[in-house]
């Protein structure tokens, strides 16, 4: 029976687990939490049901979440309602397909800049070299580039965009489809609401998405979980050469090993010059605020699931409102929220910046009273954004193949150095166990 040791309990650990034990290896979960689960765990307090930040299932490979383990109760599937608060209004998203609803000037200014594009019989795409500041300014525009796509993935990557690889980021960016941007200009300010306009919900891959009833995202979590204890231990070193890991002062030998913990850590355990490798991959972090909230929700925010924020001069790029996608995750007559904000570098103290975002939330209009605060969590996630510099093609797809090449295998958003949502990460864990010969 081959030895099969698999790094880190988030869903993609988990995933290669459950398929590791179906298919007769002889296998051991190493993570370090208590609770497996990842970001995909959630957190139960005071009657209210919060995530590690808002986690929503987009599904475009699979018919139902109930495919994804072991059925463990209801899903429902939900209308995304996102908006952009622009100038103190909330504007639908995507941003460019609704720009009839934006206030003035910031309207006019946007409708001009998009003018030329809207002309073009091809779409823009990204040229190698390209950065995404450049790349931004030629496919939308000055004007939304300026009011909405610069300062909002500034406040979200937490870092300079001219330093990042427009082609490797245009999946997430495609140019603005023309047809959509002019059925956006006809929009009448303020008449369609974020959740009512035509043209959200089919604009974009991430229309819809699952939750589950009763309980938060961390039901996928349970429905992955094979139900075998896990070795609760930090990864300390990866031997490559002697294909043994050591965690928790034991040395589990293997003859695959599965990494699903974040690239640089992985390079770092095994040492030498794969450690130094680890430097050259960059990333931000993101402090995320869990709020319960008694009372009704603020009125920016009545019927909508996120709000993107671009301005600067507030510190977080996105809220959000639980309660507003499930009912159930806060008791009655009171609301819960969630609210992100980016950061490079060493994480800030969370406890020292609660006031600011409590301040910013009173002074945008999203919280009423902060004395109406409930339950305030805070948890640093950290990587959060992997940052597609000019070094990722460089760096990554070597050390895989280096790795591989030792029998190790990456899986996981963290593990793979990519943007990898819950249900890519869970069906690829799984498909990459299945490559492994068992026998
Ligand atoms: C802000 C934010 C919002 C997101 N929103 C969505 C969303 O709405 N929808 C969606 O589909 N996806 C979303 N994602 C992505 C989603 O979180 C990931 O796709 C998914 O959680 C990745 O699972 P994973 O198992 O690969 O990694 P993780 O969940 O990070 O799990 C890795 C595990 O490894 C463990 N570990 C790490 N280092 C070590 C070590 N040295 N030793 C032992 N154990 C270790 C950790 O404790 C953790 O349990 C979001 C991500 C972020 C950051």
């Amino acid at each position: 029976m081959k030895r099969l040791v698999i790094l880190g309990g988030g869903v993609a650990g988990l995933s290669a687990w459950r398929r590791a034990l179906a298919r007769g290896f002889d296998a051991a979960l190493v993570e370090r939490c208590a609770r497996p689960g990842g970001l995909t765990r959630s957190i139960h307090v005071g009657g209210f049901v919060f995530d590690y930040t808002g986690h929503f299932l987009h599904l475009a490979r699979t018919a139902h979440p109930d495919r994804l383990g072991t059925p463990r109760g209801a899903w429902r599937k939900v209308t995304r309602r996102a908006g952009c608060l622009v100038a103190g209004h909330p504007v639908p998203a995507p941003f460019q397909y609704h720009l009839g609803a934006l206030p003035e000037p910031v309207r006019a200014e946007c409708v001009e800049g998009v003018g030329d594009l809207l002309a073009r019989s091809t779409p823009v795409t990204p040229v190698p070299g390209e950065d995404l500041a450049a790349f931004f300014l030629r496919a939308f525009g000055p004007g939304i580039t300026s009011h909405f796509l610069r300062p909002y993935n500034r406040k979200l990557l937490a870092t300079d965009l001219t330093g990042l690889d427009a082609v490797r980021l245009n999946r997430f960016f495609p140019a603005p489809d023309p047809a959509a941007v002019r059925a956006g200009l006809n929009e009448a300010a303020g008449l369609s609401g974020p959740g009512s306009s035509p043209g959200q919900a089919g604009s974009t891959y991430n229309a819809t998405f699952w939750y589950p009833v009763g309980d938060g995202v961390g039901r996928l979590v349970d429905q992955l979980d094979p139900g075998v204890a896990h070795l609760q231990a930090g990864v300390d070193a990866v031997d490559l050469g002697r294909r043994v890991v050591v965690a928790g002062g034991r040395e589990l030998p293997y003859d695959r090993l599965v990494s699903t913990i974040p690239l640089p850590d992985l390079l770092r355990a095994c040492g030498g010059d794969r450690a130094a490798g680890a430097g050259r991959l960059a990333s931000s972090g993101v402090v995320a605020f869990q709020l319960g909230v008694r009372g009704p929700v603020a009125p920016l925010l009545t019927d909508l699931h996120w709000l993107y924020v671009p301005d600067p001069s507030l510190a977080f790029f996105r809220v959000g409102c639980y309660s507003n996608v499930s009912a159930d995750l806060a008791p009655r007559g009171c609301h819960s929220l969630y609210v992100e904000v980016g950061f490079a570098g060493a994480p800030p103290e969370p406890g020292a910046l609660t006031g600011r975002v409590l301040d910013d939330l009173v002074s945008a209009g999203l919280l009423a009273d902060p004395s109406r605060v409930e339950v305030l969590l805070r948890h640093v996630i950290d990587p959060a954004y992997v940052h597609f510099d000019f070094d990722w093609a460089r760096t990554v797809p070597a050390a895989f193949d280096d790795l591989e090449a030792h029998g190790v295998h990456c899986a996981g958003r963290y593990g793979r150095w990519d943007y990898l949502g819950m249900e890519d990460v869970i069906l690829d864990a799984a498909a990459l166990v299945d490559r492994l010969p068992a026998g």
